[in-house]
């Protein structure tokens, strides 16, 4: 039995738009971003681009939050998702 194994890591974003996993999706207030691309970093599934603040490409963000707690300046919120 072979169990646990990724024989393609890092393949999700080519493969699957893992935007439909998500209850809660982050906000960033382009006000309190620095941009200093610490979430962009972070973000497992690369959903995240900085430019001239941080830009969240909802097809890919599975609403991990992760972004949201790495940033130093509180610059993204969580929010519950409508249904
Ligand atoms: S971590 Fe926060 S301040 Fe830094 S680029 Fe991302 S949203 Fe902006
Ligand atoms: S919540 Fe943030 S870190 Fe998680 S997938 Fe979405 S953009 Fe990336």
């Amino acid at each position: 039995m072979v169990g646990g194994i990724i024989y393609e890591p890092g393949n999700t974003k080519q493969r699957y738009k893992t935007g439909g996993w998500r209850s809660f999706r982050p906000i960033v207030d382009p006000k309190k971003c620095t941009r200093c691309k610490i979430c962009e970093g972070f973000c497992p599934e690369t959903a995240i681009t900085v430019t001239d603040y941080s830009h969240v490409d909802y097809d890919f963000c599975k609403g991990c939050g992760i972004c949201a707690n790495v940033c130093p300046f509180k610059a993204i919120t969580m929010v519950e998702e409508e249904k």
